[in-house]
């Protein structure tokens, strides 16, 4: 480990009480540095939070940055704060290393083994995946990144970091801003589209150039696995020999096939549970994730089909008289919903609306003449999309959720599918995407037979 790296003794500064934050100055304690920790804006921290860091006596302020913030050796800051605010332009000024929780974390891994995956849509699907598949094999796997536990808290968590350990962490192209050395040995780039512009002034190449970092690092013996169907991926590959096209060239490509109605088959005659060609190129994503390791088919092909998806992600609620009721509440930009809709052949009543994300519901057009058949429309977004696909199908706008549902059911034929995809954020009717699934799914569930 670099000199640059030995935090014991050296002056630690988080900004951010997020949980990464929170997991990160616990780490940094643990490594015997001095920790503080400073968050600019809430007063008041979830209790989790405050708790925790009272636990591990770790000083901070709340409610803004003081002065107590100079004179730190290294800082860390939050996957929140954006390059161009106030507090980072600050931080830059005092010429000290800033950097990401996730890089610091790194710093603490032995010789345990990193999959990193990041991409517009699909990181939690297919992490999730990954660990299942290592589920029962001699692999000590361990899941976290964005999709929830800190990558800190594994590192502080793992005892033994050898060769059979192995770091699965999803990762938003935000944690991959300020990385020095994070050096995954397998990373893997899903998908980009338009998504969090606004935090890249609306810029695609940004947006792509904070994807790429996850391969920064990366050296000969690691691996870059990428979606080629995606021209902005193959136009800029990293410059180390193993750069593969997961979608073609991944070793167990076979064990899974797509079918015309989405679902995906596996070379034994099974279904999965998942579907949808998104979630096809998701598995051949994660399948190529495990071929550098020594897992037995028959146990590849076993998890494969135990895997059920994740909550709130083109989720199956219920069948009621025919009508098929889908939750996709994590559908928050254009391509997660047009891979909704194409996961399905049977005519389709679609949910759309909530906090508009600056998208463009105009792209939505060619799928939607395809089969979907009405558009129920809720949330603030409502009179935009509106405007932006008039003429297309038949459209009703609603207030509640529960009109939502009884309408959609209302007008479905057996047959038929409620899918519930909003293309928008939740923030303007629920505290998130798992609340308004939730509030679906449980209005969904006292539909009468
Ligand atoms: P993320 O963690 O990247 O947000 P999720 O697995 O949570 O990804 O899925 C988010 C949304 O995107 C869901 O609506 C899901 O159905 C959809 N989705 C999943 N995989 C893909 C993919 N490969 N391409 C496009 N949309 C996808």
């Amino acid at each position: 480990m670099s000199n640059f790296k030995k935090i014991a003794n050296k002056k630690i500064c988080v900004i951010g009480a997020g949980l990464s934050g929170v997991w990160a100055a616990i780490l940094a304690k643990e490594k015997k540095g001095h920790v503080f920790l400073s968050e600019g804006i809430r007063e008041l921290l979830p209790a989790e939070h405050s708790e925790l860091l009272n636990k591990y006596n770790i000083r901070y302020e709340t409610g803004g940055h003081t002065k107590k913030i100079k004179n730190a050796d290294i800082y860390i800051i939050s996957p929140g704060i954006p390059k161009d605010s106030k507090i980072y332009q600050q931080l830059k000024s005092f010429a000290k290393p800033v950097i990401s929780e996730i890089e610091f974390a790194s710093w603490f891994t032995g010789s345990a083994k990193i999959i990193a995956v990041t991409g517009t849509n699909g990181k939690s699907t297919t992490v999730r995946l990954i660990d299942h598949l290592f589920a029962g094999s001699k692999y000590n796997h361990q899941l976290g990144g964005n999709i929830g536990i800190p990558f800190s808290k594994l590192v502080i968590d793992t005892e033994n970091f050898d060769k059979n350990k192995i770091f699965i962490l999803e990762i938003s192209s935000f944690q991959m801003e300020d990385i020095i050395d994070f050096r995954p040995y397998i990373s893997i780039i899903l998908n980009i589209t338009p998504d969090h512009l606004n935090r890249y002034n609306g810029k695609l190449a940004k947006y792509l150039e904070a994807k790429l970092q996850i391969a920064a690092n990366q050296r000969e013996d690691d691996y870059y696995y990428y979606f080629s169907r995606e021209k902005l991926l193959r136009d800029n590959l990293p410059d180390i020999p193993n750069t593969i096209p997961y979608d073609k060239n991944c070793k167990y490509k076979d064990l899974i096939q797509l079918q015309n109605n989405g679902r995906i088959k596996t070379i034994d005659g099974d279904l999965l549970k998942i579907r949808g060609k998104h979630n096809y190129y998701n598995t051949l994503a994660a399948l190529a994730a495990i071929e550098q390791f020594q897992l037995e088919q028959d146990r590849i092909l076993a998890n494969l089909k135990s895997f059920t998806g994740l909550a709130h992600r083109l989720e199956f609620v219920k069948s009621i008289n025919g009508v098929e009721f889908y939750n996709d509440s994590k559908a928050t930009n254009i391509d997660s919903v047009i891979q909704a809709l194409e996961s399905f052949t049977d005519d389709i009543i679609l949910i759309l609306g909530g906090r508009d994300k600056d998208l463009d519901f105009r792209e939505l057009i060619p799928y939607l003449k395809k089969n979907t058949k009405k558009i129920i429309l809720i949330g603030e977004a409502s009179e935009k999309i509106r405007n932006q696909i008039a003429g297309i199908v038949p459209m009703e706008q609603v207030n509640t959720m529960r009109e939502v549902v009884d309408q959609a059911y209302n007008e479905a034929r057996p047959g038929e599918v409620v899918l519930l995809a909003p293309g928008c954020a939740s923030f303007d009717m629920y505290e998130n995407y798992k609340h308004r699934g939730q509030d679906f799914k449980s209005l969904v569930n006292e539909l009468e037979k």
